[in-house]
Formats: structure tokens, C-alpha cells, sequence
């Protein structure tokens, strides 16, 4: 039976580098992220290239609609094998900035997103006795950088919950717990900073060949097509140039 797995902020970068590696090895993804008209397009690039995809707009910061992504897919399709709680948001600011608005941003998505994604998911997982969630979490989720603050809080914070979501997973269940921490990606995330100080220091900062998204997508397709008894915890990718 084709196993089915679902990727939050699948509309860009990781996510949708994801979707399209996963169904590149069989899976049907479901995606998910705000913006309906790149879900779209990317369920027909999956469907081009031979795989199966689906979509439903969806807010992470909403329980009920994180919920509803879950249970309409698990209808349609029978099981949840992986979650993929992906979306998330950077907009990295000084403290003294007191960019409020950010910080409860990036809580709201970053990590109540996260424990939305783990509450919709649990309970299908416990009772299908088998499934994968894994979260994406950073460079940043291990260290703090001036600037970093409240956008590490949040990711190390998914680390945490995550090991102990793991921790917790009844060990007779096939259930596996997994966390990739990614260092700097190309992708469209540095578009929601807003602080020019942080702009700054990234323009003038030293210059390093990035990470693609299809690395971390291959890092996410690695964890997941290892076998039931093995649980990859944590993977930490960085370009080879970052400090
Ligand atoms: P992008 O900005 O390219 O993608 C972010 C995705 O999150 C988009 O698909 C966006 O979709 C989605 N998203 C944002 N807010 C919401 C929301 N409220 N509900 C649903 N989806 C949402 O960035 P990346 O691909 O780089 O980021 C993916 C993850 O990787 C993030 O968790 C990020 O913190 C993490 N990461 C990235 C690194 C990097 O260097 N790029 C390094 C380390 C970690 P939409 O706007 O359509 O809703």
C-alpha cells in the first residue's frame, strides 16, 4: 500500500524539495502551507514527473486546521506514515529592537506549529502502531548568535519537545521521532527579516557556498527509508564554510 506523508510549509525551500523527494520515492504527499496557487503548482510538478500529491491550505498556527489537514487526509488515504512539520519563519532581530510582533511570530509558527502538527498526528500514529514525525529544527536550535535569540528559543525548543515526544513513544510501537537541524539553506527564509542591522551584518558578513534544499530534503529522505527498528534522533548539516 503507498504510504502517505505530509509536509507543513511544502509552498518553498525545504518543504517543497521534500514533497518532491518523497514522492520521487513513492510516497503520496500531502501539502501544506498558505499560499494555494504554489501548492498547486507543485502537486502538477509531482503528478508530471510520475507521483501523487495532494494539497490543503493550511495555517500551522491553527490547531483546528492542522486537525482538519490531518484527519482529511487520513479519510482519504487510510494511514499517516510521516509527518514533516516543516513551516516555519526567521525574521532574526535585536532584542533591543523589541520586535514583538516577530517574536510571537515565530512562537505562534516555529514552535506552536510544531506541538499543532504533533496533536493532530499522535493519536492516528498510536493507533495505527507505526509512523515518523519529524521536525525541522536548526544550526540555531544548538547555539546562540547575536541576533538569534528568539528564533533559536524556537528551535531549540522543538528540540526538546521532540526528544521527549521520543522519549515517550511506546517502544512496542513502530513509531519513530526525528530531528534535522539544517544550517545556512538557500531558500526564501532571510525574507522576513526586517531588522537593516541584521540585513547589514548578513550583506557584509564572510561569504560561504550555501545549502541547497534538496540537501535537506535528502537528509529527511535518508531518516525516513531506514528501517522500523532504526530511529534516526537527530541529523546537524552545515555547509562545509559555516563556523
Ligand atoms: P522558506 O521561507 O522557503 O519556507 C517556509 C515555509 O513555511 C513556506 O512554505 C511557508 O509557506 C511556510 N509557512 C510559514 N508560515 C506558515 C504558516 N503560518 N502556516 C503554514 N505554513 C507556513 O524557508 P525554508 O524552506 O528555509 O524553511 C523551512 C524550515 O527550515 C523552517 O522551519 C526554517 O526555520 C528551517 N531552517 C531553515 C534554514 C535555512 O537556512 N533556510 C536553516 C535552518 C532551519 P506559506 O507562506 O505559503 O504559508
Amino acid at each position: 500500500m503507498t504510504k502517505t506523508a505530509v509536509v507543513t510549509g511544502a509552498s518553498s525551500g525545504i518543504g517543497q524539495a521534500t514533497a518532491k523527494e518523497l514522492a520521487a520515492k513513492g510516497y503520496h504527499v500531502v501539502l501544506a502551507a498558505r499560499r494555494e496557487k504554489r501548492l498547486m503548482e507543485l502537486q502538477k510538478e509531482i503528478e508530471t514527473a510520475g507521483g501523487t500529491a495532494e494539497y490543503k491550505v493550511t495555517d500551522v498556527t491553527s490547531a483546528d486546521e492542522m486537525d482538519s489537514l490531518i484527519q482529511a487526509s487520513l479519510k482519504k488515504n487510510g494511514t499517516i506514515d510521516v509527518l514533516v512539520n516543516n513551516a516555519g519563519l526567521m525574521p532574526l532581530s535585536f532584542m533591543n529592537k523589541l520586535k514583538i510582533d516577530e517574536w510571537d511570530r515565530m512562537v505562534d509558527v516555529n514552535v506552536k506549529g510544531v506541538l499543532y502538527g504533533i496533536a493532530a498526528v499522535l493519536p492516528v500514529m498510536e493507533k495505527q502502531k507505526s509512523g515518523h514525525i519529524l521536525t525541522i529544527s536548526s544550526v540555531a536550535g544548538h547555539s546562540v548568535t547575536k541576533g538569534s535569540a528568539v528564533y533559536s528559543g524556537t528551535k531549540f525548543a522543538v528540540r526538546a519537545i521532540s526528544e521527549g515526544l521520543r522519549q515517550e513513544i511506546d517502544p512496542s510501537h513502530e513509531i519513530r521521532v526525528t530531528i534535522v537541524s539544517p544550517g545556512a539553506v538557500e531558500t526564501e527564509l532571510t525574507t522576513t527579516i526586517t531588522d537593516d542591522d541584521i540585513l547589514t551584518a548578513f550583506k557584509e558578513g564572510p561569504q560561504m557556498e550555501m545549502l541547497k534544499a534538496q540537501d535537506i530534503a535528502n537528509a529527511i529522505a535518508y531518516a525516513v527509508e531506514q528501517p522500523a527498528y532504526v530511529d534516526v534522533n537527530e541529523i546537524l548539516i552545515r555547509p562545509r564554510q559555516q563556523p
